[in-house]
């Protein structure tokens, strides 16, 4: 309410109350509801400056764990991504060398993400959802790829593995017995004639009668005794696929022509016999009617013993 006024009549020397006008009445009124609105407003922005609501303060809350779970979830889908390159590394260089067929393409592997489409649909979207989607596109598109190329990979495998066991691919002689290796493939002097010429395979050199084994699945077409153009007594193994190994200087052999031979199965016995200068077994690789370096076909880590007790374990 507002405070009484009064005024000073000199003619009766007394103080009289003034009455208030209506539009006074009205004008204090106004003053009065716009201070209360103007101390309410800073009141409000005060409160709102320095203290949160309940439902500001869950909010924050609720953000503070979604942004701890997105943390969590782009170190999850780094680990993944992770080990998805490691199955492309081991898919591309040792599951398609050993079954001798090309690397997946590099576009080949990057497709199968989202379209631009499907991301331009999430426009408005906090850039961090899109991003994290994009990521496990990515994913799903290089493991779509990865799957597939396994399902080949076991489709040839299957159809190659018998072509695996006749290839060769073991030493024709056990590690201990081998003394040293010598005239490896390629462009040498004569031991004998003295002459520069091509020399078709390798030369181990072992003691007399060391067993010499099959590299690989085949039949016998060759066991013969004597001279054999310097070859001396020689076993020749068709493993198929265009591949035949020569087995040559060779004390005695084990087999007969037709015989069917697993790798890794003693053939025969190291000797001098032809041209050598001494026991040694001299061992060649035809591949398609042409020589090559049987070292090319030779897995160092594994021997004829091993690769028998591999067999008879499986
Ligand atoms: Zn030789």
């Amino acid at each position: 309410m507002s405070k009484a006024r009064y005024i000073y009549n000199q003619e009766t020397c007394q103080f009289e109350l003034v009455k208030p006008t209506t539009w006074g009445r009205i004008l204090y009124t106004l003053r009065f509801i716009l201070s209360c609105l103007i101390i309410s407003s800073i009141i409000y922005g005060l409160h709102t400056k320095y203290f949160n609501s309940p439902k500001e303060i869950f909010l924050k809350r609720e953000n503070a764990t979604l942004k701890s779970y997105y943390k969590n979830l782009q170190k999850e889908i780094e680990s993944v991504q992770v080990i998805v390159n490691n199955l492309q590394h081991t898919d591309d260089n040792i599951y398609r060398m050993l079954l001798d067929i090309n690397s997946v393409p590099k576009s080949v592997r990057k497709a199968g993400a989202g379209g631009s489409d499907k991301y331009a649909q999430l426009e408005g979207q906090d850039a961090c959802i899109i991003e994290t989607m994009k990521r496990v596109d990515k994913l799903k598109g290089q493991l779509k790829v990865q799957s597939k190329s396994y399902e080949e990979l076991i489709s040839l495998a299957n159809s190659k593995s018998t072509m695996l066991t006749c290839i060769p691919a073991i030493c024709p002689i056990y590690d201990k017995d081998l003394i040293r290796m010598t005239s490896p493939f390629g462009i040498r002097l004569h031991p004998i004639t003295k002459v520069v010429g091509m020399h078709n395979g390798i030369d181990y050199f072992a003691p007399k009668n060391t067993k010499i084994y099959a590299a690989g699945d085949g039949v016998i077409v060759s066991s013969t005794i004597g001279w054999n153009g310097g070859y001396g007594n020689k076993i020749e193994i068709d493993h198929g696929y265009g591949y035949i190994t020569r087995y040559c200087h060779l004390s005695s052999l084990n087999v007969k022509k037709g015989d069917k031979v697993k790798r890794g199965q003693c053939i025969g016995f190291l000797g001098s016999t032809g041209s050598a200068t001494g026991p040694h077994l001299h061992y060649e690789v035809i591949k398609n009617r042409k020589h090559v370096d049987p070292m090319n076909y030779i897995l160092t880590d594994i021997t004829p013993a091993e690769y028998q007790k591999i067999i008879s374990l499986s």
